[in-house]
């Protein structure tokens, strides 16, 4: 493995939609190109490991819009490559399927560019095995057919010999075929292949809200007309298709079907909005707070200058650790600054985050609220001595009051802001049809209740991380139908699911 090379193009398959199918070479050569031209139909997020400086050119087809010609793609690939630069072709699936990733590395031999072919999850496999369906079977399809379901219409002649694929001994599975699915199955039946072989069209497979309609060869197009299937979908055309009764299982995951909101700051929401998904559920991001480091003020570096002499640090959240260490690692600083020192954590993610760097807290009340982490500390002997509290600058005081009150030499630093974050008008209308809106803080709750205002979603159910966010909830106004009873992003999910089994 390497990374991407200059003067070389990658024509590289982004898999079928669902980020966790992109292959690891694909990933690895996205992180490192200088220039990435990409379609459409990649999965959300693909493009997000890219060099900041990468250049990101969007030279897909989308229906309806004027899109990039295909020779057009060639020559810019072709100038990038010559130009020096190290080039990643992105596209949906697999290049070399209906991908035209053959017309481009033709191009490319032609003007001598060296080019790597990285294959990805094609549609056909992927859609079909999400839908539950095997494309070959022992005891039904020892052989899988992919068609092209739409025809370059300059073709003249349609290049799909009917005939043959009605009496193909497999399995059909059809690329674009949903607007031409209609004629497409009239000409198979009319070819010999029977009417009442059954049939799936799948929408958005692999994606968030997949869709899967099962019907026959026969009854397919009336039945998508019906549910409004649309692209991307793919057709499949074989006895595989009854495997489904058996083999669903994207439909069994306990939060299918559920839309969740997720109100995070961007940074943290990825674990969260990974483990609902996981589950089935279709996460809707909103993120109501961004975290803006505050770690160049003078009250930080005159701490972070003399953090070996305090006797006790306090810490209230893993952005908390995180921005302590930069802070550390820019004054030169690493852990052995700590020796000797006592740390505090509020919880266990904010003790997770600091096991990461190597240290392991003394002191973690099982609770994650101040005035659980003010009770682990009654045994700690503070009188006295010097006290850093690190945290957010909009944070409560209840630490830092006791602290006080028990004699101790308290010196607070705010090592980071959260301030509203601007709200993205696609996920404030998908989060209307919520099932559940989670809050992981009272600072959310704020900041998400003051964005939005009447468009607060009316129906969801209200999920709370602990009593002092439901406490927040509250106060806005809302009702908090379930509270988790472990004050952790595991707790939380713990009790949505619960909440979603009733
Ligand atoms: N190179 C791609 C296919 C591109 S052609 C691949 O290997 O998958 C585009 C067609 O692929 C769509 O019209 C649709 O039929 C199918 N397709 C792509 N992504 C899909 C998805 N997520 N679900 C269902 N069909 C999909």
């Amino acid at each position: 493995m390497s990374d991407a090379r200059s003067g070389v193009v990658y024509l590289v398959g982004a898999g079928p939609g669902d980020p966790g199918l992109m292959t690891a070479r694909s990933l690895e050569l996205i992180a490192s190109a200088d220039a990435i031209f990409h379609d459409r139909l990649i999965p959300p997020g693909a493009l997000a490991g890219a060099r900041e400086d990468a250049e990101l050119v969007y030279v897909g087809k989308a229906p309806g819009e004027p899109s990039v010609p295909q020779d057009e793609i060639g020559e810019k690939l072709i100038e990038a490559a010559q130009a020096g630069k190290s080039v990643v072709r992105l596209k949906g699936g697999d290049p070399f399927v209906f991908g035209r990733g053959g017309e481009e590395g033709e191009a490319l031999r032609a003007a001598d560019i060296e080019f790597e072919v990285v294959p990805g999850v094609t549609a056909g496999v992927a859609a079909s095995a999400y839908a539950g369906i095997p494309v070959t079977h022992r005891d039904d399809a020892s052989a899988v057919a992919f068609v092209t379901g739409h025809e370059d219409p300059e073709k003249g002649e349609s290049a799909i010999d009917w005939e043959a694929l009605a009496r193909f001994p497999g399995t059909l599975v059809f690329y674009m075929g949903v607007k031409r699915l209609g004629d497409n199955a009239a000409a198979l039946i009319a070819a010999g292949r029977d009417a009442d072989e059954p049939a799936a069209a799948v929408e958005r497979g692999t994606m968030e809200g997949q869709r899967t309609v099962v019907a026959t060869l026969g009854t397919l197009a009336e039945a998508i007309e019906r549910e409004g299937i649309g692209a991307p979908a793919l057709i499949v055309v074989g006895p595989v298709v009854e495997r489904r009764e058996t083999l669903a299982w994207l439909e069994r995951r306990p939060l299918h079907g559920r839309r969740i909101v997720v109100t995070r700051a961007r940074a943290q929401a990825s674990s969260l909005a990974a483990t609902l998904r996981g589950l089935g559920a279709e996460v809707v991001e909103l993120p109501a707070i961004r975290i803006e480091p505050a770690i160049d003020s003078d009250e930080v570096l005159n701490a972070i200058e003399q953090i070996g002499e305090y006797a006790l640090i306090c810490l209230t959240s893993p952005n908390g650790v995180r921005l302590l260490f930069k802070a550390m690692d820019r004054a030169g600083l690493d852990t052995r600054s700590l020796a000797g020192v006592t740390i505090a954590a509020i919880g266990p993610g904010t003790a997770r985050a600091l096991a990461k760097r190597g240290v392991t807290a003394d002191i973690v009340p099982e609770r994650f609220v101040a005035e659980s982490l003010v009770e682990s500390l009654q045994t700690v002997e503070v009188e006295g001595k010097r006290v850093l509290v690190a945290r957010a600058a909009d944070a409560r005081d209840v630490i830092p009051e006791w602290l006080g009150n028990r004699g101790a030499e308290v010196d607070v630093v705010a090592l980071y802001e959260t301030v509203r974050e601007t709200l993205d008008p696609t996920a404030v209308k998908a989060a209307q049809a919520a099932d559940y809106v989670t809050f992981t803080s009272s600072s959310t709750v704020r900041n998400l209740t003051e964005a939005l205002g009447d468009r607060f979603p009316k129906g969801a159910r209200i999920v709370s991380i602990g009593p002092v966010t439901s406490e927040a909830a509250r106060e806005a106004g809302l009702e908090v139908h379930v509270e988790a009873e472990r004050h952790d992003i595991d707790g939380l999910v713990e009790a949505l699911l619960a909440d979603a089994a009733r």
